[in-house]
């Protein structure tokens, strides 16, 4: 019998479950899928096996995680691809926050479910999304090793003077606000990659990682350590995002609440959800903006301009923290799509050794690729990020083997 490879995905969201089955010993993805608006009249899933199948789509209300997962199962079934097979080694689930406590990937039993409930005061939108994602995986299949992959362990190695806010140690502490980082997983892989790309070893290559999605993200990698990154105790902090203001004068928060007369919740949903690209000009697709502003659309002009403002400043703070940098890489949504972003961000960082190639930063292309010219001192990479195989890789090497 051949040993048992292949790892299930699971990214469990308030309202969405995403999946993706991967063969490790293989090196193959054979199904990917989601559900979505779980709890809605509308749910959807859509489910494509990856070995030549076709693409199948389900309507109809799936009620909740239980329901999605059960017709998740199906849909692998139908492929030969059931949750029962002999041939799965483990499930790999998404938690968004794993405090300071969980610094690596973790086979989950009671324990470690409860420390993850004891985080939800940390992450109270998504930590219990995953959770109920992995209680509803463990009722299907008690016996299969389940492992959690944290957003926030490859940001543990921060030194603890990038990790803390320059606040009253005590109240800091009684409450646990530091800042933990987020979109780990991507962070990990994506320094990682680069280093490949460049053929040197991790351990020896300092990496600026921008993950620009609709959430975003920089951090600053270090012989394969991160040593800083711009969120901090919630994925607001930071770049300016979608939806997400990132870094504010915590004064205008006050402000708002004395001189606009909003609550603690209407300030959370202001800088969360209409702020950013959409807050600054309607529209938080950066295909969209740019779009605007072939039309001269002067709000759309402003909201890149502070968008790339605010990445510079990120970059030109990652140099100084590193002293020295390899690379540079661009990831996620944006990052790996946007080539006026790329180029925006590094114009007039000759200085530091940062130049981007015109012709290579135009190409489109889903390898891994530089965009810096040759003799350029710091290289500058696109680098195709892959969460879902990061937590299959992590997954994998923790139980594949047993
Ligand atoms: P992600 O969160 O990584 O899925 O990134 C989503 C974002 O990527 C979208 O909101 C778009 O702003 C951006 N994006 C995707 N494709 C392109 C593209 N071709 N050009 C510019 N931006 C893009």
């Amino acid at each position: 019998m051949t040993a048992a490879s292949r790892v299930l995905v699971l990214n469990s969201g308030s309202s969405s479950v995403k999946y993706q089955l991967l063969d490790m010993s293989a090196h193959a993805r054979l199904a990917t899928g989601l559900v979505e608006r779980i709890g809605e009249e509308t749910s959807r899933l859509v489910h494509t096996p990856l070995n030549g199948g076709e693409r199948r789509e389900r309507g109809g209300r799936v009620a909740d995680h239980e329901e999605a997962l059960r017709a998740v199962a199906e849909e692998l079934a139908a492929d030969g691809l059931g949750l029962d097979s002999p041939e799965l080694a483990a499930i790999g689930h998404r938690v968004v926050h794993g405090g300071l406590t969980f610094t690596e990937p973790t086979v989950i039993d009671e324990k470690v479910l409860a420390e993850i409930e004891r985080l939800v005061p940390l992450a109270p939108l998504h930590n219990p999304a995953n959770l109920t994602g992995i209680r509803t995986a463990r009722s299907l299949r008690p016996d299969l090793p389940q492992v959690a992959v944290f957003d926030t362990a490859f940001h543990t190695t921060m030194p603890e003077h990038a990790a803390r806010y320059a606040i009253d140690r005590e109240t800091a502490d009684a409450h646990r606000i530091r800042r933990y980082g987020f979109h780990g997983t991507s962070h990990a892989f994506v320094s990682r990659a680069t280093a490949a790309l460049l053929g040197k070893d991790p351990a020896e290559t300092n990496v600026i990682v921008l993950h620009l999605g609709n959430g975003a993200s920089a951090s600053a990698v270090r012989g394969g350590r991160c040593v800083d990154t711009s969120m901090g105790l919630t994925p607001l902090e930071g770049l300016v995002m979608g939806t997400r203001s990132g870094d504010l004068d915590p004064a205008v928060i006050f402000h708002l609440m004395r001189v606009a007369g909003m609550d603690a919740d209407e300030v959370d949903r202001l800088l969360n959800k209409k702020s950013g690209l959409v807050g600054l000009c309607g529209d938080n697709d950066m295909r969209e903006i740019q779009r605007r502003i072939e039309r001269n659309d002067e709000a759309a002009r402003l909201a890149f301009d502070i968008y790339v403002h605010r990445l510079k400043k990120y970059i030109g703070a990652y140099c100084a923290v590193l002293g020295r940098v390899d690379a540079v890489a661009f990831t996620a949504g944006v990052g790996e799509n946007a080539a006026p972003v790329r180029e925006a961000a590094l114009t007039g960082l000759d200085g530091l050794g940062l130049r981007v190639d015109a012709e290579l930063n135009s190409v489109r292309s889903d390898r891994p690729r530089l965009i810096s010219p040759p003799d350029s001192r710091v290289a500058v990479a696109v680098v195709p990020t892959d969460e879902e195989l990061e937590i299959a890789r992590q997954t994998y090497e923790l139980v594949g083997t047993k």
